[in-house]
């Protein structure tokens, strides 16, 4: 795997995501809710467990995977 692929998934905690303290893993802009593409509702049984972010940025795509 690159670099570059790693970048795109990264781990948070929920409620860090929710309160916006999650940075872009591309320019350490802060993202968070307001900025999610896509929920995931397919991993663990409660949903959601991962979402897809766009950087408000850079424009880059990029997965945060939820701690459970
Ligand atoms: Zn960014």
């Amino acid at each position: 795997m690159t670099i570059e692929t790693t970048k795109r998934r990264i781990q948070a905690d929920r409620a860090a995501f929710m309160g916006y303290e999650v940075r872009c893993p591309f320019d350490g802009t802060t993202v968070g809710p307001r900025f999610v593409t896509r929920e995931h509702l397919d991993v663990p049984p409660n949903p959601p467990y991962a979402a897809t972010v766009r950087c408000p940025k850079d424009k880059e795509l990029f997965e945060v995977v939820f701690r459970v």
